[in-house]
């Protein structure tokens, strides 16, 4: 990363100071941040205010500024920054332009090859296997994870230095107008396009218009590089490019290519083989899809077309991996959380995975550890990458360091001097126990040789093969997709009751404070405390308060739904006892689903003339709950309640000195009766994956999987099973699963009601279900034990899995036991 001085930036993006210009000629910038959340090194650090659509940089000004924060571009001139001494504000009309500017500035400093990247898909695989194939002969900069948007190139860009002799950045673009701005930033030397695919299709006229936009990223290139059986990409590069760029095509088919490929498919393996100067030649890699072919091909096509085919580089080709873009949070020993971080090693995904750890110790109120190997890295010397991991450690507080490897060993000077080094993997296996672990948050993070899945078993707390995975990124993308039904201003609470509908408590309760939901609602005070304890800061409401509680909620600041008088009284006796003023609590109004809530507008009116008089209580909020929200057969029934809600709801709010917030929608509510949305809604089984109208496209979030015990024949006259349920008429293949009627897995689904899924086929559920295990039918299919077996998920959906049991979604999810391991995924 370059470090330019405050005031030269200004310059570069034409910004006015609005305080601090008298010192920021002595003021360098070391990094850029557009994310006051995942901000660590505040010193040196820019932050930009960006107005996204979702959140604006500018609400978040003062925390930055209260945590050490002191360099600001912003897009108003009217900012309560100004009153410090000691902040320095940049105005400019338009940050997130000011932001490209800078990338571009930063860019043209530079005169080595850049090569971009674009199409619908594989542009983060092609763009990390390039890397595993050229990192020997070239030192490579290249864009982290898949930052390619228009936040994600600028940052990318950003990093750019001298030490480097190719850049490798990824472009993607959702909407007309964006690529002609991320290629002025990137301004590549060299393009190649994967594919084009529907992704985003609804915001263009045409697969032509989208092609041609993404075209516009190539308007720079001396080379562009693309598939010619892609017949559209074939023709709009042609008729774009023609004869002015050096086009460099490849095919399967088409002779005319200048690079034709024959792939012979094995089963986990391929050979690609090819020409080169008229001699055969060929590389295999060790995958047989076809998307892995083609994003192979992709790579050979650039290696070739740039003449860098060596023998080292062929060879490479075979130990390709797949890319795996993702975290994985399991349960550890002794109270500890593990993240295992399988990201490529390298210095950025260090510093992403260190600011997932950061949140997941809920910003070093649980004490952080990291287990590192030695980091592969160009463009950095040995001494130099172990001081920049040296200054990661210590800006993210890690509290216990462990280094595996010779490079750390090497350098552990560096480091503070209770940081332990070892020089592999086994020598760190022999010296410690897990018992030496304790109420840790431990960051895996190792490069592949280093085999750290050893150290993952050996400090993982559950070896029960049965797991639900728990997609983070699905549960965001949900929340997005129903947040953009609403008004931007529309409050949301997610409810979070039951484990989180059977997905866990903390790890999903960070991610929605993550997003910066504004409530969460657990079913009762237990739920509620451990989320506190975990460091939740959230608004938390207890939809099902116990008197016997009440203390105990007030100390945690749990606020209780109260739905009767009696439990106003109880309530505010409470606050009497620990002499609490102006605590928030929320009234139910029942409205037609006979559950809990008052019915009595007198009596709401006495609370709400009791609440602002007696001063300890407020009414936050007021709330009720459609008992059929989902069906439109009673969509006038729902129409009604909405009624009755304002009627009741009215005494309340009329009456407060403060604004008290009205709320009735759930999640079907969401989707089927917007214009009912009130101040905010409850969000609940929409954001683990079921939606009303698959319109929606809502992302499946959980998946449920064990793993093939053991495979048997059966002969004719056999059964198999309890009660001897699973007869066998034809000769039979068995498969026995650990998963039965204890983990949640419905003894409804036995003899055949149930399916599952194995090595791409749908096998039935033979016999009865027993407690802890299953039998399915997988005749005729090459099943073996070890393999895996999708119970839900994204072949097995959880509504076909409730029909299957007679009963609904919700009630398988809070039906898996709590011994059936949760593992949380970010990618
Ligand atoms: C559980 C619950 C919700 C959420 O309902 P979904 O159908 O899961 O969206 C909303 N409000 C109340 C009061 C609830 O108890």
């Amino acid at each position: 990363m370059p470090i330019i001085q405050l005031n030269r930036l200004a310059a570069i993006i034409n910004g006015k100071f609005l305080c601090g210009q008298d010192v920021a000629a002595h003021v360098p910038v070391k990094t850029i941040s557009i994310d006051s959340r995942t901000l660590a090194d505040v010193s040196s650090c820019l932050f930009f205010a960006i107005k996204g659509v979702r959140h604006d940089g500018h609400d978040y000004l003062e925390e930055l500024y209260r945590k050490g924060v002191r360099n600001f571009v912003v897009s108003t001139e009217d900012t309560p920054l100004v009153r410090y001494s000691d902040a320095c504000v940049v105005f400019v009309p338009d940050t997130l332009e000011a932001l490209r500017q800078l990338a571009a500035t930063v860019r043209h400093g530079f005169h080595y090859p850049v090569l971009a990247i674009t199409g619908s898909n594989g542009k983060t695989i092609v763009k990390e296997w390039l890397f595993e194939l050229l990192q020997d002969e070239l030192k490579i900069i290249r864009s982290p994870k898949s930052f390619n948007s228009q936040v994600g190139v600028p940052l990318s860009v950003w990093n750019m230095t001298e030490n480097f002799d190719l850049a490798i950045f990824e472009a993607g673009i959702s909407q007309p107008g964006e690529m002609e701005k991320l290629a002025r930033i990137i301004l590549p030397t060299v393009g190649l396009i994967t594919n084009i695919g529907d992704a985003h299709q609804e915001n263009f006229q045409s697969q032509a218009e989208k092609a041609d936009e993404k075209l516009q990223l190539f308007e720079s290139c001396e080379l562009i590089i693309y598939c010619k059986d892609q017949e559209l990409v074939h023709q709009r590069i042609h008729s774009k490019f023609g004869n002015e760029v050096s086009l460099f095509s490849w095919s399967f088919t088409d002779n005319s290519a200048d690079l034709l490929i024959r792939a012979e498919k094995e089963a986990t393996a391929t050979t690609l083989y090819f020409k080169v100067n008229g001699e055969g030649t060929s590389v295999e890699i060790p995958f047989g899809d076809a998307a892995s072919i083609e994003n192979a091909c992709h790579c050979l096509a650039f290696v070739l077309a740039t003449n860098r085919l060596t023998e080292q580089v062929k060879r490479r080709f075979s130990s390709l991996q797949a890319v795996a873009m993702r975290l994985e949070l399991k349960q550890g020993v002794n109270n500890c959380s593990l993240i295992n971080d399988y990201y490529n090693s390298d210095i950025n995904s260090l510093e992403i995975a260190l600011q997932f750890l950061n949140r997941q110790a809920s910003f070093g109120k649980q004490p952080q550890s990291l287990i590192l190997s030695d980091i592969r890295q160009s463009g950095f010397t040995s001494g130099e990458l172990a001081r920049v991991v040296a200054r990661l450690v210590k800006l993210y507080r890690v509290n216990r360091l462990i280094g595996i490897g010779e490079e750390l060993w090497k350098h552990q000077a560096l480091f503070a001097a209770d940081a332990v080094f070892f020089r592999s993997t086994d020598e760190f296996l022999a010296h410690f126990r897990p018992s030496d672990f304790k109420n840790e948050q431990i960051l895996l993070k190792g490069a592949r040789e280093f085999r750290f899945e050893r150290i993952a078993a050996f400090l993982q707390k559950k070896y029960h093969q049965t797991q639900m995975e728990i997609n983070l990124n699905a549960l965001v993308e949900n929340l997005n997709r129903y947040k953009a039904l609403l008004k931007p201003e529309t409050k949301v609470m997610v409810m979070v009751k039951a484990f989180s509908y059977g997905s866990g408590t903390v790890e999903i309760a960070r991610a929605l404070e993550f997003q910066q939901v504004d409530y969460l609602a657990v079913a009762v005070a237990d739920e509620g405390i451990e989320l506190r304890q975990a460091g939740i800061e959230t608004p938390i409401i207890v939809m099902n308060p116990e008197e016997h509680s009440f203390e105990m909620m007030l100390e945690y600041r749990l606020e209780p739904n109260i739905y009767s008088t009696e439990v106003f009284q109880q309530f505010d006796a409470a606050a009497r006892r620990l002499a609490v003023s102006d605590y928030p609590i929320h009234l139910k109004i029942e409205t037609g689903m006979h559950r809990l809530g008052f019915s009595s507008a007198d009596e709401l009116a006495v609370i709400a003339r009791r609440v602002p008089e007696e001063g300890r209580l407020r009414i936050r909020s007021v709330f009720s709950h459609l008992a059929a929200s989902d069906d439109s057969m009673h969509d006038a029934f729902t129409r009604q309640q909405y009624q009755r809600f304002k009627e009741l709801s009215d005494v309340v709010v009329r009456t407060q000195p403060n604004p008290v917030i009205r709320h009735l929608l759930n999640s079907a509510g969401i989707e089927r009766f917007a214009d009912l949305q009130l101040e905010m809604v409850r969000l609940g089984i929409g954001l683990y994956g079921v939606a009303q109208s698959a319109a929606l496209q809502v992302e499946t979030v959980a998946r449920w999987t064990t793993v093939v015990s053991q495979v048997k024949d059966v002969v004719p006259g056999e059964t198999v099973g309890y009660s001897r349920k699973g007869r066998v008429e034809q000769p039979k293949k068995v498969a026995i699963i650990p998963v039965g009627y204890a983990d949640g897995y419905d003894r409804r689904l036995s003899n055949g009601a149930g399916k599952v899924w194995v090595n791409g086929h749908i096998c039935p559920v033979i016999g009865n279900i027993c407690m802890d295990m299953t039998m399915i039918d997988v005749t005729g299919l090459a099943v073996h034990a070890g393999d895996t077996v999708e119970l839900m998920g994204g072949q097995i959906r959880l509504e076909e899995l409730a029909r299957w049991m007679g009963t609904i979604p919700y009630e398988v999810l809070t039906g898996i036991s709590q011994r059936v391991h949760r593992i949380y995924i970010q990618e």
